[in-house]
């Protein structure tokens, strides 16, 4: 473990990209606040919010805006900065990048050769993950899907088949007709709503999409939420006779070998019997 820097010591000239808190101020690690502390600026999405975060930590550093309006703008001027001053990134809450600005601010810090140092923190996504209770060796993370119905179909369509644990940024109004749309999709897979996590009403609710879609129709919830949707269930074990159809078709294309090797990956099938079979089917 490295220990940390004296406070007195000036920080070396680039980017640090900040997590700070997703509600609970004690969340904001010792070593972020130092960062802060002696970052020669910060780049902030609302001044007035991190503001707070300041003041809880009872220091007051110049602080630019960069967010989503401004961004191109504010970019090229903060990159000459990392040259010679300490410029620290947060958002309003959380890691930046996720679900937030950023990402090209480092992508063209790093084209400029600046020192880039992330200092990690909270995150809503993992935050749900932790508590939904459902498998974490594999997730995928989407973000907020889109609001208008036919793209967020689409878009959940794209992500249907993916065998990992969804987790989904969402708002309270839009979280049962979020739930319903996931169920159609994907299935109706057990799934978690996780909300104002760390804060005093944070709660997670696990139950089918359809459960929690109708648990949410009437009683949208307040503040923050994050939706986490297990992965989906084993696929059926592949039906010989389409397999069989599969090998006739590729046989008409194919040397027996190819065949069957063709059609055992297509149906994450043994190879050598599909080779047996491709000669019976031939009358060899
Ligand atoms: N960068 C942030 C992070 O690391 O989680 C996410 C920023 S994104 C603009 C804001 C969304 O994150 C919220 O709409 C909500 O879906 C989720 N979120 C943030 N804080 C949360 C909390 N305390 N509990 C549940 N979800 C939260």
């Amino acid at each position: 473990m490295t220990s940390p820097v004296a406070i007195s010591e000036p920080l070396e000239a680039g980017l640090y990209i900040v997590a700070t808190p997703i509600g609970n101020l004690a969340d904001l690690s010792p070593r972020a606040a130092d960062i802060l502390t002696r970052a020669d600026v910060i780049a902030v999405e609302d001044s007035r919010v991190t503001a707070g975060l300041l003041r809880h930590i009872g220091i007051k550093r110049p602080m630019l805006p960069y967010h989503d309006h401004n961004a191109e703008g504010m970019r090229p001027g903060l990159i000459a900065r990392m040259a010679s001053e300490a410029v620290a990134l947060v958002s309003d809450a959380g890691t930046p990048l996720i679900s937030d600005p950023g990402y090209k601010l480092v992508r063209d810090a790093r084209a400029a050769g600046h020192h880039i140092v992330t200092i990690p923190g909270p995150c809503a996504a993992v935050a749900a993950l932790t508590l939904a209770g459902l498998p974490t060796d594999r997730f995928l993370f989407a973000g907020f899907l889109p609001s208008k119905a036919h793209a967020r179909a689409v878009a959940i369509d794209e992500i249907a088949a993916i065998r990992a644990t969804l987790v989904l940024y969402e708002s309270g109004p839009r979280l049962s007709a979020c739930l319903a749309a996931l169920a159609e999709g994907l299935g109706d897979r057990d799934a978690a709503v996780t909300r104002e996590i760390t804060k005093r009403y944070e709660e997670a609710v696990t139950g089918t999409l359809t459960h929690l879609a109708a648990r949410y129709a009437d009683a949208p919830p307040k503040g923050e939420i994050v939706i986490v949707v297990a992965p989906p269930g084993e696929a059926p074990p592949p039906d010989p006779q389409d397999a069989d159809a599969a090998l006739v078709e590729a046989l008409t294309r194919l040397p027996v070998a190819k065949a069957a090797g063709e059609v055992a990956k297509a149906f994450g099938l043994d190879r050598k019997a599909l080779y047996a079979r491709a000669l019976e089917l031939k009358g060899e």
